[in-house]
């Protein structure tokens, strides 16, 4: 096992591999901006180094100042969490050359899942369904009209290199075709530097459902069922539950296991989410995430399991504790994302916070980095609290969300709790019946 592990993040996700990291004493490094030397990752770590300053790129993404920092301190392995560089395959392989070990997948894994046109290759490879599009990517004009007249409209083009819903346009018919994929790759050159970009059916109404697996270095693959994350605003996540409503035991364990085999056959390593398309009782892959998620508490608490001191294990060369036999669902579980967002603007909502108190109670998980006197700093993602709730089934789990968000109190900014406690009473959240298009087009807009 390791002795010292760097924790190359910042937020609620620190703070979850540093508890992680401390429960299996394994001495803990944080790095940090200086905009964060306050935050509560850095006071509870056994040592810190500051990095760099505010800006992300010159700390939390310097990978020379990262492996510095791992290096002065002595660690034998780099924790990435989530975001920042933690699916990136030169940082995984930067830190690997150092000597270090990297707590996630291959290097070559990281790299074929972060281009969507190789991810979709090997997704098929691996024998899991796609959506249906052009064989990999598209050069010209000429070729895009050729291969959409298969596909068939609406469809959409996408960029290889995208995230976060960017480089992504939608041609209803042939006419719009033109424009959306010069403007698909002009953004996708803006935003990441590579105008590749390909051609998918467009789904009209789906659903986002994604499967949890996790693999380790000795051939075992299992799943741990799947989340249900169709709560979007601009592609991002708010609301995610687990088991997802709208699903059959029998297509539940169906997808699960297509997605457990496929992880075998790559023979990936470690934590990863293969998200998928659902709608009219089909599944399409859409892309793997190579990293922990969000949104996993919600799958540790239906299932037990740690993620994150699994995923220590597995990168340390360890055997998977349990066979797919052995990992059982018990309840349901719903997280909140609680964001320094405005609940109609969604402007940012930065600043000192005055008065704290988190929700507490049985089945009641609250992630967060935040106390009183906590300056929020404007400069990262306003993610500042994770609000987890487990009940014996849906119901039970909605009746202790309600309440949890009426006793979390944040002040004096406005944050999307307000948000949460509208979405909490609303029928098709009390239904379960909702597609990535409802929060947007019906839920606000309402
Ligand atoms: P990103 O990396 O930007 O998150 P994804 O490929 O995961 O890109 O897509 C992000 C979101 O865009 C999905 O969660 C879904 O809401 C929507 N989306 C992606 N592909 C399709 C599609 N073929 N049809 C309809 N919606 C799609």
């Amino acid at each position: 096992m390791f002795n010292k592990i760097l924790i190359a993040n910042r937020g609620d996700v620190a703070l979850r591999v540093l508890r992680a990291c401390k429960e299996m004493g394994i001495q803990t490094v944080i790095v940090h901006s200086t905009a964060d030397a306050e935050s509560m990752p850095v006071r509870l770590a056994d040592e810190s180094v500051c990095i760099g300053p505010a800006a992300s790129s010159e700390s939390y993404l310097n990978i020379p100042s990262l492996v510095s920092a791992a290096a002065i301190t002595g660690c034998d392995a780099v924790h990435p969490g989530v975001g920042f560089l933690a699916e990136n395959a030169d940082f995984a392989d930067i830190v690997i050359a150092h000597g270090l070990a990297f707590i996630g997948p291959e290097p070559d894994h990281i790299r074929q899942m972060g281009d969507k046109v190789q991810a979709k290759i090997s997704a098929a490879e691996a024998g899991l369904p796609l959506v249906p599009g052009s064989p990999g990517a598209v050069h010209t004009i000429e070729e895009a009209h050729k291969l959409a007249e298969g596909i068939g409209f609406p469809l959409l083009v996408k960029a290889a290199s995208g995230g976060g819903g960017r480089g992504m346009k939608v041609a209803l018919s042939a006419d719009e075709l033109s424009v959306a994929f010069s403007s698909a790759r002009s953004e996708a050159k803006a935003a990441f530097g590579d105008d590749t970009v390909y051609l998918e059916r467009y789904l009209d109404n789906p659903r986002h459902i994604e499967v949890q697996v996790i693999a380790d270095s000795h051939g075992n693959a299992v799943h741990l069922g799947e989340r249900e994350c169709s709560v979007q605003r601009r592609h991002q996540k708010l609301f995610e539950e687990a088991p997802s409503p709208a699903l059959t035991d029998v297509q539940r364990s169906h997808i699960g296991m297509i997605a457990a085999e496929a992880t075998q056959k790559m023979g990936y390593l470690g934590v990863g989410t293969m998200e998928f398309l659902y709608q009219d009782g089909e599944f399409f892959f859409i892309e793997m995430n190579t990293r922990l998620q969000v949104e996993h508490p919600i799958t540790e608490a239906i299932t037990g399991i740690d993620l994150v001191t699994e995923q220590i294990k597995i990168a340390a060369g360890g055997v998977l504790p349990f066979t797919q036999d052995e990992v059982t669902f018990t309840g349901h579980a719903i997280e909140c994302r609680i964001n320094a967002e405005h609940p109609e603007t969604f402007m940012p909502t930065p600043g000192k916070v005055e008065y704290y108190h988190a929700a507490g109670g049985a089945g009641v998980r609250v992630d967060t980095i935040l106390y009183s006197g906590y300056k929020i700093p404007p400069y990262y993602d306003s993610l500042i609290a994770k609000l987890i709730v487990h009940g014996r089934d849906r119901d039970h789990a909605l009746a202790r969300l309600r309440l949890a968000l009426q006793e979390f109190v944040v002040e004096p900014m406005p944050t999307t709790l307000d948000l949460h406690r509208r979405l909490v009473d609303a029928d098709a959240i009390k239904t379960g019946n909702y597609s990535i298009k409802w929060l947007e087009q019906e839920f606000l807009t309402s």
